[in-house]
């Protein structure tokens, strides 16, 4: 990326963002919004909210679980086991590095999802050595990325910070399935802030240490699920590189959302149709339409609890930035936690007919009392099955063989359903990362300045609103336009500096059109709106000005809609 180096400038002195405890040196990975940066990264979110929850809001709701985890659901979760990623340490100056990216960096080759083992013999076979000091590398070992705590004064009451959302989504799955819709397919959709140990934080918002998730746990029936409304998504045109594809070396393909699932490239209509709702969202918020594609993962790539992965890339200048992943997590997550918990995480899908089933069952023959609670205690937990198991193989209870105390007989019952375990479909963005990518998508140099062109769902401002002069007239005048502005848009004020000062000041954050009371505005009623991306200027009346802004919002062109003239720029 040709312009990081400003963009992080740009975004320490314009309130963008920079690195948290700063007057103490900073911590990697840690950062902090500032004014504007807490402004775009609000509009991201309610534009994420908007195409996920509002566009769907018969099928998906919203919750809010716990950062502080307690160790056993991210056991069930298997991150206390698999949430690693690999390390190296040089054994002279005993840095860490994350094992894969030194071997990538170093050989050029994508190293993810090699065990230690073969990263170790690649760093053995190759000669590798410490990038900072040359020394010797030792053995590649995990490192879990989980923040751990204590919950309370008990030191044994381990918990962690959590590092997706996720499993917030999926222990309440039950009582939020009774509560909301009691029909699949349900979407809980969640926007939280997670934590990640990361080995090596990068740049920027890149991979922080700690970050807002928007992920949604889209729950469905496995065999039988209503279609998605594909025909929402027509229009949609997905880059992807399938797994195969990226094997053979080939680059990404154009596809309809429906060829992705005549082709098979895509294992489930609604993963399908979520990864177009996404393709639209990183559209949105500025990345150009072929900047964007997604990667299926090779299964030694794939989180432990997937069993398809596509990564949503966006390229910008050389690099490629992960803005989001798609995964089908099947019912891996609800399984596991019926088993840690004990608790029924199944829902009830109805036969379209009632089906005769035959089924065993255990008839209790012997009606003598005082074998009962012994026969009781060994009937305890054993399935028919069992029973007839125990019945051959000549057990006995209370001195009396089973085969005398019960039969098992196969009778014919009619059912109407059956239990199941949800599968679930999760697309999961990192709100800052789109932050960071939007920015970067929309940093321009023109003339020597800079402007950030933002789309304007996504501004942290609708609309400037300046005082040529400090007079009090002018002044007084503006601040009646900005408060009249406020009814309907988000409008910053400033009355401080030359205008062409505050111009530039409004272009560096990315402010989409700043409305200029000057003399004329005195005289004749009539007021400027200078356009951020051409500079372009127009004279309308102040009576029409709410209703030119609208227009400008609905994507008019700023010079059919007043007379042109020529300003400060
Ligand atoms: P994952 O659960 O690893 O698939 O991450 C989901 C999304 O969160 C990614 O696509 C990124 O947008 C974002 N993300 C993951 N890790 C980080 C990080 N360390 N810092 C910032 N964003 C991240």
């Amino acid at each position: 990326m040709d312009n990081v180096d400003n963009v992080l400038d740009l975004a320490k002195r314009r309130g963008l963002f920079w690195p948290s405890y700063e007057i103490y040196g900073g911590v990697g990975g840690l950062y902090d919004l500032g004014h504007i940066g807490v402004r775009v990264k609000n509009k991201i979110v309610s534009l994420w909210r908007r195409l996920f929850i509002e566009d769907h809001s018969d099928l998906i709701v919203e919750i809010e679980t716990p950062i502080i985890t307690p160790k056993r659901v991210l056991e069930a979760s298997g991150h206390v086991q698999n949430f690693t990623d690999p390390v190296v340490e040089c054994l002279n100056c005993h840095r860490v590095f994350r094992a894969d990216h030194l071997v990538e960096g170093a050989l050029h080759t994508s190293a993810e999802g090699l065990s230690t083992k073969e990263l170790t013999s690649l760093i053995v076979s190759k000669g590798l050595k410490c990038p900072q000091c040359g020394g010797q590398l030792g053995e590649v070992r995990t490192f879990n990325l989980l923040f751990s705590t204590t919950i309370g004064p008990y030191s044994g009451d381990v918990g962690f910070l959590r590092p997706e959302t996720a499993q917030g989504m999926f222990t309440s799955f039950k009582r939020v399935f009774v509560s909301a819709r009691e029909k699949l397919p349900l979407g809980i959709a969640q926007v939280g802030r997670v934590a990640r140990n990361e080995i090596s934080p990068r740049q920027g918002l890149l991979r922080m240490r700690e970050f807002t998730i928007m992920e949604m746990e889209f729950f469905i029936d496995p065999i039988k699920q209503a279609e998605p409304p594909l025909h929402r998504v027509n229009e949609e045109r997905l880059n992807v590189l399938s797994a195969d594809a990226k094997v053979k070396g080939d680059r990404p393909s154009q596809y309809k959302v429906e060829e992705l699932l005549i082709e098979k490239i895509v294992i489930h209509p609604w993963m399908a149709y979520w990864m177009a709702i996404s393709n639209r969202f990183v559209t949105n918020i500025g990345v150009q339409p072929d900047s964007t594609y997604f990667e299926e993962k090779l299964p030694q790539e794939r989180a432990h609890y997937s069993s398809q992965t596509f990564d949503q890339l966006v390229i910008l200048g050389e690099d490629k930035i992960e803005i989001s992943g798609h995964a089908y997590r099947s019912d891996y997550d609800l399984k596991n936690h019926m088993k840690l918990s004990g608790e029924d995480m199944t829902v009830f899908r109805r036969f379209d007919q009632p089906k005769i089933i035959r089924n065993k069952k255990i008839q209790i023959k012997s009606r003598d009392k005082a074998l009962s609670s012994a026969l009781m205690e060994f009937l305890k937990g054993k399935s028919s099955e069992e029973v007839e198991a125990a019945i051959r193989d000549g057990k006995s209870v209370g001195g009396v063989q089973l085969g005398e105390l019960v039969t098992v007989e196969s009778v014919e019952e009619k059912v109407s359903g059956e239990k199941f375990i949800p599968h679930v479909i999760e697309p999961s963005f990192g709100a800052e990362r789109c932050l960071y990518v939007a920015v970067l998508a929309a940093y321009r140099e023109r003339e020597g300045r800079t402007v950030l062109s933002l789309p304007v769902n996504i501004s942290p401002y609708h609309v400037a609103v300046f005082p040529l002069l400090s007079k009090d007239e002018m002044e007084n005048k503006a601040l009646r336009i900005a408060e009249m502005l406020r009814g309907k848009f988000e409008v910053l004020y400033d009355s401080s500096g030359s205008i062409g000062k505050r111009y530039a000041r409004v272009d560096e954050i990315g402010v989409p059109f700043a409305v200029t009371i000057d003399g004329d505005t005195m005289k004749d009623g009539t007021v400027t709106i200078r356009d951020r991306d051409s500079w372009s200027q127009i004279r309308v009346k102040e009576s029409e000005l709410m209703e030119t802004l609208n227009k400008l919002f609905n994507g008019e062109k700023l010079e059919r809609l007043g007379i042109p003239v020529k300003g400060d720029r």
